[in-house]
């Protein structure tokens, strides 16, 4: 029996069995990475990995992956942060994989079980629905009924038409009114638990995996039983997981639950037949107190900052809590409608919507205890026409929070990205989620950025807190885009300037025929980079998701122009607690946590332009304290090795050597 080693050898070597696939390329990068994660699983050990964009890091994943779970009967979990990877490995990767290995196994995406349909749940709706729905929601929930008698998976992606939350969440698998014991084998989302049991490979999201690992106490294994996990697109995993394991409620969750009961407007919920009108005045109370609560959060919230739509919470009880009586009130009430209903299924939905209730009743009253210090409490105000109001909490230290239990012995976390180095070091990362025990390897890239890259510095461009800077950079970003004669995506970190600068060079650039693209919010960013792609003369104006995941290889993106260092402001409630944690443990904030943060951010950014072997083009960044800040060195060297222009005065450029310029 061939040892993993060997198997490694025989399918990523320069004669192996990758090299037969059409358009392939040896990379040694790739096999590197291979041997390693095979490694890391043998020794059952964890592993960062920085696998620059071109290595062909899914595969020299999957593979030893694969390979591993089979022999050794075991399961890998994959944990992507984008829809766009899961779709990836299971549509393309996966299916070379298979090619690859010589054995058959089974792989499946999971999703929460909110994305399936419940048929029982979908059943019983359609028995109330006079009582649950109005006229339009009842026609969707009629075609939901057509769908289910011919879907296969009941995943809700797979709907042909966007199912309003009011229809969905009434017929969606649910925690409290699932039984499977109840309903047989003809469950969708039982169904797809137990694919997810008997595969090999389990392709899921981050924020879906720390859910599950929160609520698991096993010790020696993840989710399923001898598990291990890779998580790609590593670089979001402490945001992600910090979320996944905070918890939020908001003025929106709690009257959905109010009225799933009870809607005083609309007539509709599950009490709505009973007639006892005590009830429905309990739902009104629920109701009333529920708006009035959120809006003194509100009030209060404006009262210390009129403009923030966050706002960190350090005081306990900081607005009186006026909602557990109310909530207690109905949920008394529900348990004795609960008592005398006779169906088994209007009974589970009673307990579900209690359950609910008493939810709701504990996050706010959590919230406004702050009896734990490890927490971060904020407020968040969302806009629009019905002002949501969230009360959120998340661990302010990650790696305290969830090391102990994800970097356990006896089994392996694989971690990769193509960007997760500060200044070639992997220490950052490594000490942001704790994972002290992890081997770590960056491999090299397989690009030539000597020939395939030019870097181009706006030494002459007012810095960003000049007063002059607003006023010049449109300017700047005119002659830049000009080099490049449009193929351009420019990079911004604030709204207001990027409106501002798209008014000022809209005309100019239409009238030479360069079509400026805009993230105003008007059009989404699938359609933006669409268009973007298509008109490759095209200048795309972009914020912050467009740092990272743009993927444009070709002549469409030919230049990245970066208008300021994406310095993060730490006016959010999380990234303010984390630097006053570095600052109470003797760190420090800007050093420690601000600039590699930054450093991180600027390297997704740079890593649009070049995204095959043949793709060519510049990067130009128009923040000056590149050059005349000590901390732009750490920028510097954080990204390849390339030729560079200095722009002077007069928007000339003149070339500079890398060593001298970083010395600067
Ligand atoms: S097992 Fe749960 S999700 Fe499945 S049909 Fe029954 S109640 Fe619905």
């Amino acid at each position: 029996m061939k040892s993993a080693a060997n198997h490694i050898e025989l399918i990523f070597s320069e004669e192996g069995k990758l090299s037969h696939l059409p358009n392939y390329e040896f990379r040694p990068q790739q096999r590197e990475m291979a041997e390693a994660v095979t490694s890391a699983l043998e020794g059952r050990s964890h592993l960062i990995l920085e696998a620059p964009t071109g290595v062909g890091k899914s595969l020299a994943y999957l593979v030893p992956a694969i390979l591993h779970a089979v022999k050794e009967k075991r399961k890998a979990i994959v944990s992507t942060h984008t829809k766009n990877l899961q779709e990836q490995l299971y549509r393309k990767d996966i299916e070379i994989a298979r090619s690859l290995v010589g054995h058959d196994f089974y792989a499946v995406i999971f999703k929460g079980r909110k994305n399936y349909l419940c048929t029982t749940r979908l059943r019983n709706a359609l028995r109330q629905q006079r009582q649950l729905f109005d006229t339009g929601e009842a026609g969707e929930l009629l075609r939901i009924q057509e769908w289910s008698q011919v879907t296969r998976d009941g995943d809700v992606e797979n709907l042909p038409f966007t199912p309003s939350q009011s229809v969905w969440q009434q017929v969606c698998s649910e925690i409290g009114t699932c039984s499977s014991m109840v309903c047989g084998p003809h469950c969708f989302f039982q169904k797809a638990k137990r694919q997810a049991r008997e595969a090999t490979v389990v392709i899921m999201n981050h924020a879906l995996f720390f859910t599950l690992f929160a609520m698991q106490d096993a010790e020696e294994y993840f989710l399923f039983k001898d598990d291990f996990v890779i998580f790609d697109e590593a670089q979001t995993l402490e945001s992600v997981a910090g979320l996944g394991i905070g918890k939020s409620i908001s003025r929106a969750q709690v009257l959905f639950a109010v009225h799933r009961l009870y809607n005083p407007k609309t007539k509709k919920g599950l009490l709505a037949k009973h007639r006892s009108k005590h009830h429905k005045e309990l739902c009104a109370q629920a109701e009333r107190a529920t708006n009035a609560f959120f809006e003194e959060v509100q009030m209060a919230v404006r009262a210390l900052s009129e403009k923030s739509t966050t706002l960190r919470i350090r005081t306990p009880r900081f607005v009186s809590e006026t909602l557990s009586r109310p909530l207690q009130q109905l949920r008394s009430a529900v348990r004795e409608v609960e008592d005398d209903e006779k169906s088994k299924v209007a009974k589970d939905e009673l307990v579900a919507a209690k359950r609910l209730i008493g939810e709701a009743e504990m996050l706010v009253e959590e919230f406004l205890e702050q009896s734990d210090s490890a927490l971060t409490y904020w407020v968040e105000l969302s806009s629009g026409r019905f002002q949501n109001v969230h009360l959120n909490t998340a661990p302010t230290s990650v790696a305290d929070s969830i090391a102990p239990k994800l970097f356990k012995k006896g089994t392996s976390v694989i971690m990769t990205s193509a960007t997760l180095s500060v200044n070639g070091s992997l220490a950052y990362f490594q000490q942001r989620l704790g994972a002290y025990d992890a081997r770590t390897l960056i491999l090299d890239t397989p690009f030539d950025y000597q020939k395939q890259m030019r870097l181009v510095l706006g030494k002459a461009v007012p810095p960003p807190d000049n007063p002059a800077f607003e006023a010049a950079i449109p300017e700047w970003i005119y002659g830049s885009i000009a080099r490049s004669r449009g193929k351009a995506l420019v990079l911004f970190t604030s709204s207001y300037l990027l409106r501002k600068v798209a008014e000022s060079l809209r005309g100019r650039l239409e009238s030479e025929g360069i079509r400026l693209l805009v993230q105003d919010g008007r059009t989404s960013r699938h359609a933006l980079l669409g268009e973007f792609k298509n008109d490759i003369h095209s200048v795309l104006f972009g914020l912050d998701s467009f740092w990272m995941g743009v993927d444009v290889p070709g002549e469409a993106l030919e230049h990245v122009i970066i208008t300021r260092l994406p310095f993060a402001v730490p006016d959010h409630p999380l990234i303010e607690s984390r630097m006053e944690l570095i600052a109470r443990q003797n760190g420090n904030a800007f050093m420690d946590y601000t600039l590699p943060e930054a450093v991180l951010k600027f390297r997704q950014g740079v890593g649009r332009l070049i995204r095959s072997k043949t793709d060519t083009g510049m990067i130009t960044i128009l923040d000056s304290r590149i050059l005349s800040k000590q901390y732009g060195r750490t920028f510097l060297l954080s990204i390849p090795r390339c030729p560079i222009e200095l722009l002077g005065p007069d928007g000339g450029a003149f070339q500079a050597e890398m060593e001298e310029v970083a010395d600067i």
